[in-house]
Formats: structure tokens, sequence, C-alpha cells
């Protein structure tokens, strides 16, 4: 691409960083980084009565955990303020724009007589070409574009292709409202320019502005940015994707145990597709990403696809690396706190470490993966769960006698050598090896499932393993 290609992410800072905004991002991000472009970002918070410092902050941690960087510093679209107005003086001045003082009364009248005669509410051009002396006293005008009459807009989006909007359905945007504060619409223009932006990725319920941002940018004389308006995501009934489905905050995702880099190959996947490939690393992906390949129907989330990918990622992460992301997410979950404290004492780290390659087989997410390491935390004498409670009758407590001898002899705590010491001592007792896996499970995890038993045994370690079979044992 000849012209280095500058993208933005442009949130509204209303609340947290949903998942189509997260989307939206990662494909700006992608794009950028694909061209070896920039991607910056922009909080749009105009809206003063509903932007707030604690969404700005939510939206930064949620690219921030998602691995999203931006360049440069975030852009206040609110600081820019008096930067919009200079332009709509410029255009007032150029005669692209005009003073309307139609009041409310008479913007309700006309909207009335429109629905009356069967036409869309569109403003009636009343105060576009009447003299400004006819202007009546005291009145603030709201400053209007002299929008083109007849003739098309045409937006070339590379998503939705070529689509066309009559001039005649968009009427004479209001540029600055009579209180003398700019529109968004306005305001969007004058910074993607500013800020010598390329090509605009954002969700498709953006198109219609699409048109009327074209017509400011026409009226201006400036490059209009390369358009592409990305499908909605919706839930997996093809509805609009409700809370239960997933339209969630990004936080909500790190707080259910999920990976950063499995968010960003599943949401990658939501619209975007490079042939089958289903499991994609970041690097393959911004060499692979293109809008070509962004589809113009909406895509359906889907928890269960979701978890999967997040399971195959646990498994592919290194143990250190799994951990820090662990205690990440320790962080946002109930309960979480206290598995740090455990975690920062001696040597508990160390237990953890040698304990994961066997709980990340088994585990989807890292919430379940704390579940099922609970076991390294839990104080003796355990609680049973009733599946545990169940196997540990009088038969397997005297078989838990028998192993707690047999392992005391074991002479190197490994799981090899415990293993074949288990298998013996079911051999010698004639019992199948689940008879005695069982109730070494209940008693060293109490639980009914657990990792591994030859991985449990090494992570707790040789003494508090037979404190624990011998808790149970008679
Ligand atoms: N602030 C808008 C939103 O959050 C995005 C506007 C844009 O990308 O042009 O929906």
């Amino acid at each position: 691409m000849a012209q280095d290609v500058v993208t933005r992410f442009a949130p509204s800072p209303t609340g947290y960083l949903h998942i189509g905004g997260a989307r939206t991002a990662l494909f700006n991000w992608l794009f950028s980084r694909h061209h070896g472009g920039k991607m910056l970002l922009r909080i749009e918070d105009t809206d003063r009565a509903r932007s707030t410092q604690e969404a700005v902050d939510a939206i930064l941690d949620g690219l921030t955990w998602l691995g999203l960087d931006w360049d440069g510093e975030p852009i206040s679209q609110a600081s820019r303020v008096d930067r919009h107005k200079e332009v709509v003086e410029q255009m007032l001045a150029q005669g692209k724009a005009y003073r309307c003082y139609a009041t409310q009364e008479d913007l309700a009248a006309m909207r009335e007589k429109a629905r009356a005669e069967g036409r869309p509410p569109r403003y009636d051009g009343t105060w576009r070409d009447r003299d400004p002396s006819e202007a009546p006293e005291g009145v603030a005008p709201a400053i209007r574009l002299k929008a083109p009459l007849e003739g098309e807009t045409v937006v070339d989006d590379l998503v939705q292709g070529r689509v066309t909007f009559p001039n005649k359905d968009l009427d004479d945007l209001v540029l600055m409202r009579s209180d003398g504060t700019p529109t968004y619409m306005l305001a969007v223009v004058v910074d993607d320019h500013d800020m010598g932006i390329t090509h605009i990725i954002r969700g498709d319920d953006h198109l219609t502005n699409a048109a009327r941002q074209t017509l400011i940018f026409q009226a201006m004389g400036w490059d209009v940015p390369v358009m592409a308006h990305i499908p909605l995501i919706h839930g997996p009934d093809g509805a609009k994707l409700s809370k239960r489905h997933g339209a969630l905050g990004a936080e909500a995702y790190r707080a259910m145990g999920y990976l950063p880099e499995a968010m960003r190959n599943y949401l990658a996947r939501l619209g975007w597709s490079h042939g089958d490939e289903e499991i994609m690393s970041t690097d393959d992906m911004i060499k692979w990403f293109g809008m070509e390949a962004v589809g113009k129907s909406p895509a359906r989330f889907d928890f269960k696809k979701l978890e999967n990918l997040n399971g195959h990622y646990m498994r592919a992460t290194a143990d250190a690396e799994l951990l820090q992301h662990w205690k990440t997410c320790l962080e946002h979950i109930d309960g979480g706190q206290d598995v740090l404290a455990w975690l920062a004492e001696a040597d508990h780290e160390a237990t953890a470490l040698a304990a994961l390659p066997g709980l990340k087989e088994r585990a989807k997410t890292l919430v379940e993966l704390t579940e099922s390491a609970s076991y390294l935390w839990r104080q003796r004498p355990l609680d049973c769960d009733e599946k545990a409670a169940n196997i540990l009758n009088d038969e397997a407590r005297a078989l838990l006698s028998g192993l707690h001898e047999t392992l005391s002899a074991v002479p190197t705590w490994e799981a090899e050598a415990l293993e074949v010491s288990v298998k013996a001592f079911a051999e010698e007792k004639e019992l199948k090896l689940g008879k005695v896996a069982q109730p070494l499970r209940a008693a060293l995890t109490g639980r009914g499932t657990s990792p591994g038993i030859y991985d449990v045994l090494v992570a707790l370690g040789r003494e508090e393993s037979l404190n624990r079979i011998r808790d149970q044992a008679i």
C-alpha cells in the first residue's frame, strides 16, 4: 500500500469494553499490524453526561488484557472541541454550511407535515437559502451542512461493497447545535481527518453515518478514508447478542478464565476466516488478515467453541506463562485472593507449577483449573464431596491403610516409581487398578474426579500425601 495505513478504535466510554467493541478493536489492530501501520485510540467522550473515567479505564484495561496495543496516547474527543468549532466556522465561511433558526416547534411542524404527505421526516431546507438578515432576534442558530440535494453518495465499503445513498434522503445534518456544541457526526470527521486515518473499520450499525460523514469530508475537500463496516455479532440463535449468550465485557471473559490469546483467536474468527484454519497464532493472524475475507452476514457467538479453543490454548501454553495468566484471573474471581495468598507462601508456586501439566490437560478455563487445583491448598482433614464420600467406604479405607504402608516404602517420590508401586499393590490384592486409584484419589483430593493420580501425589509431595492417606485409612 502506497500510503501508510492508520486505523483507529473509537469507543464511547459509557461502559466496559463489550465483546463487539473488542472485536472491532482487534480487526483494526490486525489490519494496521498487517500493513505495518498504526492503530490510534480515540475516546469519544463528548457526551459528558454518559461518559465516565471508570469506563475509560475499563476500556484501556480490557484492551491491555487482550494484548491489543495502540500507537501514541489515547486522544480525547472532548478535548478537541475548539478545533471542531473552528471547522464549523470554516464551513460557514466557505458557504458549505448555514445557520438555521428553526425552533423546536418549527421542526416538529416540519416532521408532522412530512408525515401527513407520506414523506420521510426531513429538514425542509427553510433556512438553507434565506438571507441571514432575516434571522430572528435573540434566537441562537444551529449550524447545518449544505448537503447536495440531488445525486447520490457512494460508500465503497471493503466489506459491504458499493453502497449508494440518494442524497435526498440525507438531509442537511446539524454540525453544531444551537447551544454551540459540535455534533458527534462532525467531531468524528474532523478527528478522523486530523488524525490522518486512512481506514475506518467499525460495526455496520454505522453504515448510514458513513454516508453522512462522507458528505462532510467532501464539503471540506478532505480525502474520505476507506471504510469497512463489519457485521455485528449475533447470538447462537441468530438473534441480537444477549448477555446470556456472550454480550459481556472483556473483564467478564477474564473472570470466566479465558486466555487473551484464545480470545484473540476466537474473536478474529467471528466474521473473518482464513481457509479452514480454526487455530491461528497471533502472528499468523497478522500475516493473513485482510478485509476481503470478512463475511457480510453476522457472525454467531458460541461459548462452546470459545471453551474448546481456550482448552487448546491452555494445553499449548508453557507452564510458567500459564501460571501468570492464572494469577491474573485469580485477581478477578471470588475466592481468588485466598489462592493468591497461598501461592505467595514458600514453595507453593513451585508446587503449583509442578501440578500444572496435569491440571491443564483437563481444564477448559482457568476457573475450572482453579477448582481442580483446589486439592493443593485445601487443609487436612479434607472435606469430601459426595462422590468422594461414597467411594470412601470401610473396604476402601482398609485398602488405604495398606497403600499407606506401600507408598511409605517408595524410594523416590516420582510419578513413575509411584505408578509401579500402586500397580504392584493392586495386583497383589487382585484388584483392578481403578479400585485402588479411586480411594486414593478421594483421600488425596476429597473429590471423585481429579487430575491424574500420580501427578497429584507428586504435586502434594511425600509428607502431605501420606498424611492425607492416613487421615482416611482404618
Ligand atoms: N464511538 C462509536 C461507538 O462506540 C464508534 C464510532 C466510529 O467508529 O466511528 O460505537
